[in-house]
């Protein structure tokens, strides 16, 4: 009994895996064989019962969830060696397998798929469903215990059985220093002296054992602290390495886009369009757009203008300036030339078209209304540079013939949000653009 008792010190374990040992019982009024569990043999702990008809047999939590474990595993077993049997079957000669006089018919799978839905009760064999019998609970309250620790006289009830064992003066702790097991209510005392328990000084924060501790001198300490700071420095002067490091790249980055140097030059276009159909694109490096259908709108008697996107979402906030550049091949019919913000439930866009109108439809609103006429034309031939600058958030559109300017304002552009496409719409058959 002494021996069983010493296994079983740390009182965190013991009640993990199985019941309470039997020899800690102390005192029952009852006979308590109707509250053992039947897989550890030991009185239950945190009871659950089968739920089926004429069963009611209660185990430990823990003991019945490694059961059913168990049999999880077992039955997967049973499929994979079905499963092989299966394939055997066909070249076993029987050749009728499915027949109801064939013998293996009744091993046919529906047994083993019962058993993976529910793992079955050790005691009834049926599935188990797991229920709770107030009886036993109210039984095992009436019990008296002994404690785990020999020394220990209290007799706790059942309830308090492991609260009394987390907090009774005699469990064993080992000590953080030196490892030694120490009563719980001794631990503090031994600690504060433990010469291999680890402290902190609170002038150079180094952590060394109390015995080393007490051979820590003025000088080591201030030795550490001089240590301590230097390392601090280190890092520090680290730090302002590289935030200057970033400074320095920004400032150029900001200088070059002040004068309008840097730019990402768009070359590889790519097209979205809901009327793929009507446009044709073809080359590489530079991409011709073209219309290839009639474009008339039957309810509006009059060609239609056809849309498509570059698929490139500007970016407001961008620190890169965007620059792309398209020829104007064919233009037989008008050209509308948009920006549309990427917000779909709140989409704003503008059009210029060949007469230098700039328009603005809103989003609850399907039609464009003038805002201002200028003086940027285009026809056939002409070449037009956009030019997106985030920082002043202005668009600007150049006419390089004819050496004119369409220029967005930063208002406009705020309002498109944090990203917008542009969009292109052609009007009439055999019209095209080139993007440069
Ligand atoms: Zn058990
Ligand atoms: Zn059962
Ligand atoms: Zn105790
Ligand atoms: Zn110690
Ligand atoms: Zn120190």
């Amino acid at each position: 009994m002494q021996t069983e008792q010493s296994n079983l010190l740390n009182p965190l374990e013991l009640l993990k895996c199985s019941g309470i040992p039997k020899n800690l019982l102390y005192q029952s009024k009852i006979e308590v064989d109707h509250l053992i569990c039947p897989i550890c043999l030991n009185i239950l702990w945190k009871p659950v019962a089968c739920g089926q008809d004429k069963c009611f047999q209660s185990y430990c939590e823990v003991c019945i969830n490694k059961w059913i474990q168990d049999q999880a595993g077992d039955v997967v077993l049973q499929e994979s060696l079905y499963s092989q049997s299966l394939i055997v079957a066909p070249d076993s000669g029987s050749g009728s397998q499915y027949s109801s006089q064939s013998s293996s018919f009744s091993e046919m799978p529906q047994q083993i798929h019962i058993e993976t839905t529910l793992p079955n009760c050790p005691k009834c064999k049926k599935p188990f469903k797991k229920t709770s019998i107030p009886i036993i609970h109210n039984l095992l309250d009436s019990i008296q215990l002994s404690c785990i620790y020999a020394e220990c006289n209290t007799k706790p009830g059942y309830e308090q059985f492991q609260k009394h064992i987390l907090q009774c003066p005699f469990r064993r702790i080992n000590c953080s220093g030196c490892g030694l097991q120490q009563l719980q209510n001794e631990l503090e005392q031994h600690e504060n002296q433990c010469e291999q328990v680890n402290i902190e000084c609170s002038k150079c924060y180094n952590k060394m054992s109390r015995k080393q501790f007490q051979l820590h001198s003025v000088d080591d300490c201030v030795q550490q602290q001089f240590n301590n700071k230097d390392n601090q420095i280190t890092q520090l002067n680290k730090k302002i390495d590289e935030l200057n490091q970033k400074n320095q790249y920004l400032e150029q980055k900001i200088c070059k886009m002040l004068k309008g140097e840097s730019f990402d030059t768009l070359h590889q276009f790519s097209f979205k369009t809901m009327f793929t159909q009507n446009y044709q694109f073809t080359g590489n490096q530079v991409i011709e757009a073209k219309l290839i259908r009639p474009s008339f709108n039957i309810q509006k008697q009059k060609n239609d203008f056809l849309h498509f996107y570059i698929n490139h979402k500007v970016k407001t906030q961008a620190i890169q300036g965007i620059i792309w550049r398209m020829r104007i091949q064919t233009l037989k019919g008008n050209l509308l030339i948009g920006i549309c913000s990427t917000l779909c439930h709140y989409s704003i866009d503008f059009i210029i078209n060949k007469l230098g109108e700039i328009k603005r439809k809103e989003w609850n609103e399907n039609k464009y209304k003038l805002l201002r006429k200028g003086n940027f034309t285009f026809s056939e031939g002409d070449t037009l540079t956009f030019q997106f600058m985030p920082l002043q958030q202005c668009l600007r559109i150049t006419n390089e013939n004819r050496h004119i300017v369409c220029r967005f304002e930063p208002t406009e552009i705020i309002e498109m949000g944090d990203s917008f496409f542009s969009f292109f719409s052609l009007e009439n058959q055999g019209d095209s653009l080139i993007f440069i």
